[in-house]
């Protein structure tokens, strides 16, 4: 008796169609295939997811992490990393992640990529969406999304982002400005760095800040100034920046806050270093979160949040420390906390 088999997955993965033809019998019938309830996942694959990932995953369960557009998280595009302890002579901020993503793989974590825009939290099963279509869902969630570069929505910065002049990333672009001149907007730890990096290959990097001292460490700060090729344009803000007749950057419109003038910076590249905005869209009304978007956790505990089973870890939450070194010891938390 033949017996024809035609199963398919649908992309949401709980819907499967079956059709079975034994001979003289044609049934078709639609079965709501039993959901694949995961134990915990893990949405994030920077620091913090990865602290999670390898506490879930030495506990037994498996977990499930979901990465996004940037697997590894923002520390892939850091170049030496000084201060995460165990390394005296600094790491690279790829490698480290890359490690701790195989100690997570290592003792069983899964890592699938699905960014997720939508979610729903409130019942004991969790559900998220992808943007894709898919539906996942687990018992217990660790949201480690992170954060992105904040910009500064100056004319000329959206249109000349990415390739023609506007970067938010030295690491990654520094090198295309071989014996150029080039601009950092912001004051932090990021823009000091960033800029320090950049004098690899510049001809010159001219930090743009808006007050007359630097928020960055003393010591980022001192390595910035002490820089031959780094100057800082104090008191001072961007206001346009400008695309030559090729298309491609020529120069920053600039405004002194204090005098109120004017004038125009040329450089072939802009790097705009002016802090990061949290990455938890897809859980507005779902999570408490303050009024800058980053999820709030409860007074007696770092990484939980409002809703049970349902944790925090890293940059998506902490706006104050913000360190590779605690973004993994706050994924430490929540993992423990999820596993127990
Ligand atoms: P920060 O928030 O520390 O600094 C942002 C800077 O941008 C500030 O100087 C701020 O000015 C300026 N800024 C903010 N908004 C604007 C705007 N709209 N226009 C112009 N300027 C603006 O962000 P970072 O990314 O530098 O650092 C984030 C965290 O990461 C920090 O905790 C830092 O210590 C850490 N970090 C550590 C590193 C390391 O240890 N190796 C490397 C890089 C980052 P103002 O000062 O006036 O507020």
């Amino acid at each position: 008796m033949p017996i024809i088999y035609l199963g398919c997955w649908q992309k949401s993965r709980n819907a499967c169609l079956n059709f079975l033809a034994p001979a003289n019998v044609l049934r078709i019938y639609f079965e709501k295939a039993e959901k694949h309830m995961e134990e915990v996942i893990i949405i994030g694959s920077g620091c913090a997811g990865m602290g999670a990932a390898i506490y879930c995953a030495r506990a037994g369960m498996s977990p499930l992490v979901l990465e996004g557009s940037q697997p590894g998280g923002l520390l892939t595009t850091t170049s030496d990393v000084e201060n995460f302890p165990g390394f005296p002579e600094a790491v690279n901020g790829f490698d480290l992640v890359w490690r701790m993503r195989e100690q997570a793989q290592k003792f069983g974590a899964r890592i699938e990529t699905a960014i997720i825009e939508k979610s729903d939290l409130s019942a004991p099963e969790k559900k998220l969406y992808s943007n894709d279509g898919r539906e996942f869902c687990a018992s217990k969630v660790i949201i480690a999304t992170g954060s992105s570069p904040r910009m500064t929505g100056v004319p000329g910065e959206a249109e000349l982002y990415g390739g023609k002049g506007v970067s938010a990333c030295a690491t990654c672009d520094g090198a295309f400005y071989r014996d150029k001149d080039v601009v950092v907007i912001g004051g932090g730890d990021t823009a000091c760095e960033e800029a320090v990096f950049l004098t690899r290959f510049c001809k010159s990097v001219k930090i743009i800040h808006r007050r007359n001292e630097f928020r960055a460490s003393k010591i980022m700060a001192e390595r910035a100034l002490s820089n031959p090729k780094i100057e800082a344009v104090w008191d001072s803000v961007a206001e346009e920046i400008l695309k030559g007749d090729d298309g491609f950057c020529r120069g920053v419109k600039v405004k002194n806050v204090k005098t109120q003038a004017v004038s125009e910076i040329p450089c072939k590249g802009v790097f705009i270093a002016i802090g990061h905005v949290p990455n938890t869209a897809a859980f507005k009304g779902e999570l408490e979160m303050d009024s800058e978007g980053y999820i709030k956790h409860l007074p007696d505990s770092l990484v939980k949040t409002n809703i049970e089973n349902v944790y925090v870890a890293g940059d998506c939450s902490d706006k104050v420390f913000r360190q590779a070194i605690t973004a993994s010891a706050m994924g430490c938390m929540a993992g423990i906390l999820a596993s127990s």
